[in-house]
């Protein structure tokens, strides 16, 4: 690894995640992304170049806007460290090659909708739809090297090139993991509705994972799946548990109730509280295809030498 090149990187997915911030601000608005310039969401003061540094600038103004000094929320820090962050895990990982410019524009996708929807629980159209057309463009270029590639070649064979072959081959795969992706979501989304009587997935996780279908392919569309649930169910329990010990603290304090007659009603209200409570899904499936593309092949070679 070059440590110039690196550096460089580093700085290109600084300047990336700041164009992110702006993205995440105003996509689910339904405002453009290229114009106006930025502007304060306070006093709309335009925010001068030299205030527009990314994490420099509010570092240096402390997170506050330099005119009203309204808050400015460290979530703009946050997207812009971890995007640098991502370009040079990519580089670090993959080299100087397409495969890094596929992950990096996969992870810039996720890291925006994953933020959007915690913010604002949208996943806007206007980031998943190109994403799904890169996506399957990409898959042509950088191979999705899994299911499609290993077992299809001996079922079907293409009047073309084995070269050529080759990369249609990872197209259809990068096509089975959108088929999977989207209707996993879009199933697993109709049964809780049924159940719970709540939307719990909305077409926006269709389409998101229909995203991350494409840029995966088929098996670590899967794994994706699998470790969104586990991810989704521990936090899920963990909120009611959480919610529960501190309800139950509460009764015994306020009305002086047995800690037994306390954890019972207490459990109660728990109950209630996770069912109103809208579990940003998108989250779960945007961090867990990042997992995904660093080390869900690693994982799944663990897994299967343990069977
Ligand atoms: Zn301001």
């Amino acid at each position: 690894m070059d440590p110039a090149l690196a550096l460089a990187i580093f700085a290109v997915g600084l300047a990336f995640g700041s164009f992110l911030n702006v993205c995440i601000y105003r996509l689910p608005r339904d405002l453009s992304v290229v114009l106006p310039s930025s502007a304060c969401p306070a006093c709309h003061q335009p925010i001068r170049f030299y205030d527009n540094i990314p994490v420099l600038s509010w570092l240096i103004l402390g997170g506050r806007c330099r005119r009203c000094k309204a808050c400015i929320t460290p979530r703009y820090l946050v997207v812009e460290l971890l995007t640098g962050a991502l370009f040079l895990a990519c580089y670090a990982h993959f080299g100087l090659t397409l495969a890094t410019l596929k992950y990096c524009t996969f992870g810039f996708l996720l890291l925006g909708l994953i933020f959007t929807d915690a913010e604002t629980q949208l996943l806007p159209d206007k980031m998943t739809l190109p994403g799904l057309v890169l996506g399957l463009l990409f898959s042509l270029v950088v191979p999705v090297n899994d299911l499609a590639s290993q077992l299809l070649p001996g079922l079907i064979s293409l009047p073309v090139s084995s070269d050529v072959s080759a990369h249609l081959l990872s197209l259809l795969d990068a096509l089975l993991g959108t088929a999977a992706g989207a209707s996993f979501v879009y199933g697993a989304g109709a049964i809780y509705l049924r159940a719970r009587g709540v939307e719990g997935m909305g077409f926006g996780d269709v389409k998101l994972m229909a995203m991350i279908g494409a840029f995966l392919g088929f098996k670590l569309t899967i794994f994706t799946l699998f470790a969104a649930s586990i991810a989704g169910s521990i936090v899920g329990l963990s909120t009611v548990f959480i919610i529960w010990v501190k309800r139950t603290r509460r009764r015994v304090a306020r009305h002086h109730e047995t800690v037994r007659e306390a954890r019972h009603r207490a459990w109660g209200s728990a109950a209630i509280a996770l069912r109103r409570h809208q579990m940003p899904f998108g989250v779960f499936l945007g961090s867990m295809a990042m997992v995904a593309f660093f080390f869900g092949n690693q994982f799944l070679r663990w897994y299967w030498g343990l069977m």
